[in-house]
């Protein structure tokens, strides 16, 4: 997304981090953080520790971006050579920076140490002409340098420590690189599920089309599918939220009944958060009965804080006899129809609402897979049933991917069609 503003680049260093033995969550943290500052990531780079491929790296993002965060090496073992490295790229020395020191041995004491061990005397290094960033969390300083292209920032790989100088030090620095007084890019999310990102994409474009290029050209559009579903990103710049929200309220206009099946509102991105807010402003309670979701429903109501008010409990009915013993399921319609079956569900929604007192009953029964799927069963299809005030629906899903997707893309439709029938229920009485 280009709006006009500086952008940034994140060079990540670590040989931990090209094995897969730690994810590389800073990155991912940075985007959010200079988004925020109205300064979008445009490039990252991952390298090992390996001093040719840091200055590969270095040169590059400077050649790309005004910003370059370096995260990772800034420590005292050997295998920390981030800052030699950039010192070198740009032919700068490396000074002794006595003021470092001194916080440097102040921490060391803190610890009860007597002294700075030589070993650590190198973490007061710093790059002739670089500013040094407090790190209130450890030993290593951020730097900032300004280098002919761009500025560049190193930082420690310690999360906690890489997060304490952006927000603290480093942050007037990205004030001042924020594009327009006090601009900064704002963000509104629309939640949805239950509609393939393919076709949403499609339709949601074919209504922006239709806005004025000067409309459409302030504000971004991100599609961010998960299992769960897609959500909408869309972002604006303005000097405040409302101001940035003027920009995006045409957009939502036009795509309003393209969404409106699909959506639901959740601070957490959880649809179950949205079940439990609904089922709580109509003071109703919810009761559930899962066999090849395993209660991964009832994880995620209770997931949400404050979920005692709503959910009553659920039996994970994943044996034949669990299923008629607990819940009620007549054993007939289990050897007739099979356990995978439209009567089952509804037996098992309709059995725990009652069993349990509760308004909502929800029931799952299905093939999750590796085995059990059959010519009439594949693999991925689960009935999904919800009793509403003792009116029972049901309905068929064919979920796709791994077991594990299957039964998150079943849990994810049953919360949904319980929030579609409270919220159409409440449209119902409310037109
Ligand atoms: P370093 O500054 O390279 O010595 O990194 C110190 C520690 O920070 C490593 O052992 C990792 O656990 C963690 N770390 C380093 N880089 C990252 C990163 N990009 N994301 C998350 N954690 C990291
Ligand atoms: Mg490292």
């Amino acid at each position: 997304m280009t709006l006009g503003a500086p952008s940034a680049a994140v060079v990540s260093v670590g040989n931990e981090l090209l094995f897969g033995e730690t994810v590389d969550t800073n990155a991912a943290w940075l985007g959010r953080a200079l988004s925020a500052f109205g300064i979008p990531v445009t490039r990252r780079f991952t390298v090992g520790d390996v001093a040719e491929e840091i200055e590969w790296a270095v040169r590059d993002a400077t050649a790309v971006a005004d910003l370059v965060l370096i995260t990772g090496g800034l420590g005292p073992t050997p295998d920390d050579l981030t800052k030699s490295v950039v010192a070198n790229t740009f032919g700068l020395d490396l000074i002794f920076d006595q003021e470092v020191f001194r916080a440097l041995r102040s921490r060391y004491t803190e610890r009860g140490l007597d002294d700075v061990p030589v070993s650590a005397y190198g973490q007061a290094e710093v790059p002739e002409g670089a500013t040094t960033l407090e790190n209130p969390e450890g030993t290593a300083p951020g730097i900032l340098l300004r280098v002919p292209d761009a500025i560049v920032v190193l930082l420690p790989g310690v999360p906690r420590e890489l997060q304490a100088i952006v927000e603290g030090a480093l942050r007037p620095y990205l004030v001042s690189l924020q594009p327009g007084e006090g601009e900064r890019i704002w963000h509104h999310v629309v939640h949805t599920t239950g509609i393939a990102e393919s076709r949403l994409t499609l339709r949601i474009e074919e209504r922006l089309a239709e806005l004025d290029d000067g409309v459409r050209g302030r504000v971004g559009l991100a599609y961010l599918p998960d299992l769960h579903g897609v959500d909408l990103r869309f972002s604006a710049h303005g000097a405040s939220q409302d101001e940035a929200m003027s920009h995006i309220m045409p957009c939502l206009e036009a795509i309003e009944d393209v969404v409106s099946p699909y959506r639901f509102e959740a601070a957490s991105g959880d649809l179950a958060e949205a079940v439990c807010q609904a089922l709580r402003e109509r003071n109703l309670t919810i009761a559930t009965a899962e066999s090849c979701t395993g209660g991964l429903i009832a994880k995620r109501l209770t997931d949400t804080p404050g979920s005692s008010d709503v959910f009553i409990g659920g039996v994970v009915a994943y044996s034949n006899d669990v299923k008629v013993e607990h819940v009620g399921v007549l054993v007939s319609d289990i050897e007739y129809h099979g356990s995978v079956s439209e009567p089952v569900a509804r037996q098992l929604a309709h059995g725990i609402a009652r069993r349990f007192g509760a308004d909502v009953g929800v029931g799952v029964t299905g093939v999750a897979g590796p085995g059990g799927g059959s010519e009439e069963k594949p693999i991925g299809t689960v009935w999904i049933a919800t009793c509403v005030g003792g009116d029972v629906q049901a309905f068929a899903g064919r979920y796709s991917g791994d077991r594990a997707a299957v039964r998150a893309r079943a849990g994810q439709a049953a919360l949904a069609a319980v929030h579609r029938r409270l919220v159409d229920a409440g449209r119902g009485l409310n037109p």
